[in-house]
């Protein structure tokens, strides 16, 4: 199967083209021709197994064939919306469809005249989202079709009341889909009252780990190895661009300091940070000027970014769930990844516990750590 079966609007395909795209992902497949009925879907798929393109393509095209006039996709973080509306717009340029990235930390003024100009798809925060309703300033943005992306980080992230609001705004004679990498009982449920008798797709297996394009290793440490662990580990391991997830935004900013004074290309990403810098944070690891990214499992949620081969445990994370997410962000797009996790003595048997919930494939690995022997 190609994208060519989809027989999709000319100017659509042409972004598929450009975009290098060659063969659909599980989830593409599946979901496309279902989308492009009109029909409400849930759809379920690993993390970086293309799900935005999986609803951004059917959109765009039922845009462009005049079926519909807008959409709005509303996305856990600001980092996710920007993402989003730009990877929709690279699909989207060729057949003029307008989008706009939607959130909060910023001025009104800009958003609001840009959607009152229209803006064809709005990828909005569940936050700033709410607020516009709130104030009457959207009601111009009556969408037709509307998409809860990452459904299972908003809910983490504690949005889903927000969500449920929003949608008291959105008329009832809409079509909706819902993508989540996982389905935690409360994401069905939700489901269950926004859609409209969906179509259930899912595309993971058993095991909720199985990418087969990510190598994990774990190394068991003694607690005061911690930052050596790290540097012998950025010194040894051929990256490209590496993620390291920390428990604590502190700790963010300690070991960030700390890398960054050993001479590496290092810079922290969380909550605190403002959201200019933020930004600036991300473009610059995503264009590769810094190599080296230590962020919070919020601060890091859903990001694709291109070219991150290596994915660090600092501390192990609070959850399996986390752990999934945390090591999705390699492996992307067909391109290997390797993660390696971090695990003190004490923090074994949590690792043990994680490796079971997620049937992770994890190899314990040694090290040699300068004067204490291996690691
Ligand atoms: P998810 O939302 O499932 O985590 P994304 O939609 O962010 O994943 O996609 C991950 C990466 O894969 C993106 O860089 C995207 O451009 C790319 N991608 C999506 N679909 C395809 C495809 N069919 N072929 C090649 N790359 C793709
Ligand atoms: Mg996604």
């Amino acid at each position: 199967m190609t994208f060519k079966d989809f027989d999709l609007h000319p100017e659509v395909a042409k972004g598929v083209r450009i975009a290098g795209f060659k063969e659909p992902s599980p989830i593409q497949k599946e979901a496309i021709p279902i989308i492009l009925e009109g029909r409400d879907l849930v759809g379920q798929a690993h993390t970086g197994t293309g799900k935005t393109a999986a609803f951004g393509l059917p959109i765009l095209d039922r845009i462009a064939r005049g079926e519909i006039e807008r959409a709005l996709v509303i996305t856990p973080t600001r980092e996710l919306a920007t993402q989003v509306s730009d990877e929709l717009y690279h699909l989207g340029r060729f057949a003029g469809i307008r989008t706009l990235a939607v959130y909060g930390g910023v001025g009104y003024g800009r958003q609001i005249a840009l959607i009152h100009r229209g803006v064809q798809i709005v990828v909005a925060t569940p936050g700033r989202l709410k607020d516009l309703y709130q104030k009457g300033k959207i009601d111009v943005f009556n969408p037709e079709v509307v998409v809860l992306d990452e459904a299972d980080e908003m809910l983490d992230m504690g949005f889903l009341d927000d969500v449920r609001e929003i949608f008291e705004y959105i008329p009832q004679n809409r079509q909706t889909l819902l993508f989540s990498a996982t389905m935690p009982d409360p994401i069905k449920e939700l489901a269950d009252t926004l859609l409209y008798e969906p179509e259930f797709i899912s595309v993971v297996g058993e095991e909720t780990t199985k990418n087969v394009d990510i190598e994990q290793y774990y190394y068991v440490i003694n607690e005061n190895q911690r930052d050596e662990a790290i540097v012998r580990l950025l010194e040894t391991e051929n990256y490209d661009k590496a993620l390291i997830f920390c428990r604590m935004k502190r700790e963010v900013d300690r070991l960030a300091e700390e890398l960054k004074a050993l001479g590496f290309n290092a810079a922290g990403l969380h909550g605190d940070i403002d959201q200019m810098e933020r930004d600036a944070i991300v473009k610059s690891f995503r264009r590769g000027e810094t190599r080296i990214l230590i962020a919070t499992d919020v601060a890091a949620r859903g990001l694709d970014i291109k070219n991150v081969t290596h994915v660090f445990n600092y501390h192990i994370p609070f959850d399996p769930q986390s752990y999934v997410h945390r090591i999705g962000r390699t492996g992307r797009a067909g391109k290997r990844g390797r993660a390696i996790t971090l695990a003190s003595t004490e923090e074994f048997r949590e690792l043990q516990r994680i490796r079971k919930e997620v049937g992770a494939d994890m190899k314990l690995a040694t090290l040699q750590v300068a004067g204490s022997g291996s690691i």
